[in-house]
Protein backbone atom coordinates (compact mmCIF):
# COMPACT_ATOMS: atom_id res chain seq x y z
CA UNK A 1 0.00 0.00 0.00
CA UNK A 2 3.22 2.17 0.97
CA UNK A 3 4.81 1.21 -2.20
CA UNK A 4 1.53 1.77 -4.16
CA UNK A 5 1.33 5.26 -2.77
CA UNK A 6 4.84 6.04 -3.23
CA UNK A 7 4.77 5.27 -7.03
CA UNK A 8 1.78 7.81 -7.43
CA UNK A 9 3.11 10.20 -5.34
CA UNK A 10 6.42 10.31 -8.17
CA UNK A 11 4.43 9.88 -10.64
CA UNK A 12 1.94 12.51 -10.15
CA UNK A 13 5.27 14.77 -9.59
CA UNK A 14 7.06 13.67 -12.67
CA UNK A 15 4.28 13.44 -15.64
CA UNK A 16 3.27 16.26 -17.59
CA UNK A 17 2.96 17.22 -20.64
CA UNK A 18 5.72 16.83 -23.02
CA UNK A 19 6.38 19.46 -26.19
CA UNK A 20 5.44 18.58 -29.34
CA UNK A 21 8.38 18.25 -31.66
CA UNK A 22 7.61 21.42 -33.70
CA UNK A 23 6.97 23.26 -31.21
CA UNK A 24 10.63 22.28 -29.14
CA UNK A 25 12.16 22.91 -32.75
CA UNK A 26 10.51 25.99 -33.07
CA UNK A 27 10.64 27.31 -30.19
CA UNK A 28 13.91 26.34 -29.28
CA UNK A 29 15.80 27.13 -32.31
CA UNK A 30 19.02 28.94 -32.10
CA UNK A 31 18.78 30.35 -35.34
CA UNK A 32 19.58 33.91 -35.98
CA UNK A 33 16.52 34.91 -38.02
CA UNK A 34 13.51 32.60 -37.17
CA UNK A 35 12.60 30.14 -39.90
CA UNK A 36 9.63 30.36 -42.13
CA UNK A 37 6.69 30.29 -41.40
CA UNK A 38 7.29 33.11 -39.20
CA UNK A 39 5.60 33.03 -35.71
CA UNK A 40 7.52 34.72 -32.78
CA UNK A 41 9.78 32.69 -30.23
CA UNK A 42 8.53 32.91 -27.13
CA UNK A 43 9.92 32.03 -23.42
CA UNK A 44 9.81 27.99 -22.38
CA UNK A 45 10.99 26.67 -19.25
CA UNK A 46 11.76 23.32 -19.11
CA UNK A 47 12.66 22.23 -15.51
CA UNK A 48 13.80 18.57 -13.55
CA UNK A 49 14.59 18.68 -10.16
CA UNK A 50 16.21 15.89 -8.53
CA UNK A 51 17.95 15.16 -4.91
CA UNK A 52 21.51 14.91 -5.37
CA UNK A 53 22.20 11.65 -6.98
CA UNK A 54 19.05 10.55 -7.04
CA UNK A 55 16.13 9.89 -9.48
CA UNK A 56 13.80 12.67 -10.98
CA UNK A 57 11.26 13.60 -8.68
CA UNK A 58 9.63 16.74 -10.40
CA UNK A 59 9.80 18.38 -13.99
CA UNK A 60 8.18 20.18 -16.17
CA UNK A 61 7.61 22.84 -18.78
CA UNK A 62 6.42 26.47 -18.32
CA UNK A 63 5.65 29.64 -20.61
CA UNK A 64 5.07 33.38 -19.26
CA UNK A 65 1.11 34.08 -18.41
CA UNK A 66 -0.42 36.52 -20.11
CA UNK A 67 -2.16 39.37 -18.39
CA UNK A 68 -5.29 38.41 -18.16
CA UNK A 69 -8.09 37.17 -14.88
CA UNK A 70 -8.72 40.02 -12.22
CA UNK A 71 -5.54 40.98 -11.47
CA UNK A 72 -4.51 41.92 -14.81
CA UNK A 73 -0.67 40.92 -14.64
CA UNK A 74 1.67 39.03 -16.68
CA UNK A 75 4.36 36.34 -15.19
CA UNK A 76 7.40 35.13 -16.59
CA UNK A 77 7.87 31.25 -16.78
CA UNK A 78 11.07 32.19 -14.13
CA UNK A 79 8.63 33.88 -11.25
CA UNK A 80 6.06 30.71 -12.07
CA UNK A 81 8.93 28.17 -11.97
CA UNK A 82 9.81 29.65 -8.65
CA UNK A 83 6.39 29.63 -7.37
CA UNK A 84 6.29 25.59 -8.29
CA UNK A 85 9.36 24.86 -6.59
CA UNK A 86 8.48 26.93 -3.26
CA UNK A 87 5.04 24.74 -3.66
CA UNK A 88 6.80 21.34 -3.58
CA UNK A 89 7.41 21.56 0.23
CA UNK A 90 10.49 20.06 -0.44
CA UNK A 91 13.25 18.15 2.67
CA UNK A 92 14.76 21.67 3.28
CA UNK A 93 17.97 19.89 4.75
CA UNK A 94 18.69 17.30 1.07
CA UNK A 95 20.50 18.80 -1.36
CA UNK A 96 18.32 19.37 -4.57
CA UNK A 97 19.94 19.84 -8.40
CA UNK A 98 17.34 22.03 -10.38
CA UNK A 99 18.13 22.27 -14.64
CA UNK A 100 16.14 24.45 -16.84
CA UNK A 101 16.04 24.69 -20.29
CA UNK A 102 15.18 28.35 -20.74
CA UNK A 103 14.62 29.14 -25.03
CA UNK A 104 15.24 32.58 -23.77
CA UNK A 105 17.78 33.77 -21.15
CA UNK A 106 16.58 35.73 -18.22
CA UNK A 107 15.52 39.50 -17.66
CA UNK A 108 16.72 41.71 -14.78
CA UNK A 109 13.88 41.28 -12.85
CA UNK A 110 13.74 37.33 -13.28
CA UNK A 111 17.33 37.00 -12.68
CA UNK A 112 16.88 39.11 -9.07
CA UNK A 113 14.23 36.87 -8.45
CA UNK A 114 16.42 33.46 -9.21
CA UNK A 115 18.99 34.88 -7.27
CA UNK A 116 17.19 35.74 -4.37
CA UNK A 117 15.46 32.28 -4.28
CA UNK A 118 18.98 30.36 -4.31
CA UNK A 119 19.96 32.48 -1.24
CA UNK A 120 16.88 31.26 0.27
CA UNK A 121 17.79 27.93 -0.45
CA UNK A 122 20.93 27.07 0.35
CA UNK A 123 20.72 23.59 -0.28
CA UNK A 124 19.41 24.11 -3.80
CA UNK A 125 21.67 23.90 -6.50
CA UNK A 126 20.17 25.79 -9.71
CA UNK A 127 22.00 25.83 -13.37
CA UNK A 128 20.42 26.90 -16.63
CA UNK A 129 20.91 26.10 -20.26
CA UNK A 130 19.79 29.00 -22.14
CA UNK A 131 19.55 28.69 -25.93
CA UNK A 132 19.48 32.30 -27.00
CA UNK A 133 20.21 35.15 -25.14
CA UNK A 134 17.67 38.35 -24.19
CA UNK A 135 18.20 41.69 -25.44
CA UNK A 136 21.50 41.03 -25.16
CA UNK A 137 22.97 44.18 -26.27
CA UNK A 138 20.90 46.20 -23.63
CA UNK A 139 23.23 46.62 -20.64
CA UNK A 140 20.06 45.63 -17.74
CA UNK A 141 20.17 42.73 -19.29
CA UNK A 142 23.59 42.01 -19.11
CA UNK A 143 24.26 43.07 -15.46
CA UNK A 144 21.03 40.47 -15.35
CA UNK A 145 23.46 37.60 -17.13
CA UNK A 146 26.02 38.91 -14.68
CA UNK A 147 24.32 38.50 -11.26
CA UNK A 148 23.10 34.98 -11.94
CA UNK A 149 27.10 34.22 -12.99
CA UNK A 150 28.04 35.81 -9.31
CA UNK A 151 25.38 34.43 -7.78
CA UNK A 152 26.05 30.56 -8.34
CA UNK A 153 23.89 30.01 -10.87
CA UNK A 154 25.46 28.73 -13.92
CA UNK A 155 24.37 30.32 -17.33
CA UNK A 156 25.74 28.16 -19.98
CA UNK A 157 24.49 28.21 -23.75
CA UNK A 158 23.05 25.10 -25.19
CA UNK A 159 25.23 23.39 -27.62
CA UNK A 160 24.13 19.89 -29.15
CA UNK A 161 24.15 17.75 -26.19
CA UNK A 162 21.83 20.11 -24.57
CA UNK A 163 19.44 20.35 -27.09
CA UNK A 164 19.47 16.11 -27.08
CA UNK A 165 19.22 16.02 -23.55
CA UNK A 166 15.72 18.60 -23.42
CA UNK A 167 14.36 16.74 -26.58
CA UNK A 168 15.19 13.45 -24.78
CA UNK A 169 13.52 14.62 -21.09
CA UNK A 170 10.66 17.18 -22.30
CA UNK A 171 9.83 16.42 -25.72
CA UNK A 172 7.00 13.83 -27.17
CA UNK A 173 9.73 12.61 -29.04
CA UNK A 174 8.21 9.41 -30.36
CA UNK A 175 11.49 7.62 -29.85
CA UNK A 176 12.64 9.43 -32.53
CA UNK A 177 16.48 10.93 -32.23
CA UNK A 178 16.93 15.05 -32.27
CA UNK A 179 17.92 16.25 -35.53
CA UNK A 180 19.84 19.01 -35.05
CA UNK A 181 19.35 21.95 -37.76
CA UNK A 182 21.89 23.30 -40.16
CA UNK A 183 24.54 25.47 -38.28
CA UNK A 184 23.61 24.93 -34.96
CA UNK A 185 26.64 24.43 -33.07
CA UNK A 186 27.95 27.57 -34.86
CA UNK A 187 25.02 29.53 -34.11
CA UNK A 188 25.74 28.36 -30.36
CA UNK A 189 29.26 29.28 -30.30
CA UNK A 190 28.31 32.28 -31.72
CA UNK A 191 25.89 33.47 -28.70
CA UNK A 192 28.48 31.69 -26.01
CA UNK A 193 30.64 34.37 -27.43
CA UNK A 194 28.60 37.25 -27.14
CA UNK A 195 27.88 35.60 -23.39
CA UNK A 196 31.24 35.65 -22.43
CA UNK A 197 32.26 38.98 -23.66
CA UNK A 198 29.39 39.86 -21.47
CA UNK A 199 30.64 37.94 -18.33
CA UNK A 200 34.20 39.38 -19.11
CA UNK A 201 33.19 43.14 -18.80
CA UNK A 202 31.96 42.43 -14.76
CA UNK A 203 35.98 41.81 -14.76
CA UNK A 204 37.08 44.36 -16.52
CA UNK A 205 35.06 46.96 -14.90
CA UNK A 206 36.06 45.42 -11.27
CA UNK A 207 39.87 45.51 -12.78
CA UNK A 208 38.88 49.35 -13.33
CA UNK A 209 37.32 49.67 -10.51
CA UNK A 210 40.54 48.04 -8.40
CA UNK A 211 42.52 50.78 -10.09
CA UNK A 212 40.65 53.38 -9.45
CA UNK A 213 40.63 52.92 -5.33
CA UNK A 214 44.35 52.14 -5.50
CA UNK A 215 44.87 55.43 -7.49
CA UNK A 216 42.77 57.14 -4.58
CA UNK A 217 44.44 55.25 -1.66
CA UNK A 218 48.14 56.61 -3.41
CA UNK A 219 46.07 60.24 -3.18
CA UNK A 220 44.86 59.71 0.70
CA UNK A 221 49.05 58.24 1.55
ZN1 LIG B 1 11.65 37.85 -16.74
Amino acid sequence: MLFASLVFFLLRRTTMNPLPRKVFYHQFGNQKRVPRPYRRRKTYLCYQLRPQDGPVTARGCLQNKVPGGLSGHGRHAEIRFIDKIRSLQRDSSQTFEITCYVTWSPCFTCAEELVAFVRDHPHVRLRLFASRLYFHWLRKYQEGLRLLHKSRIPVVIMNLPEFQNCWGEFVDNQDKPFQPWNKLETYSENINRRLQRILERSNEGNKTKKFHDQCEHWKNT
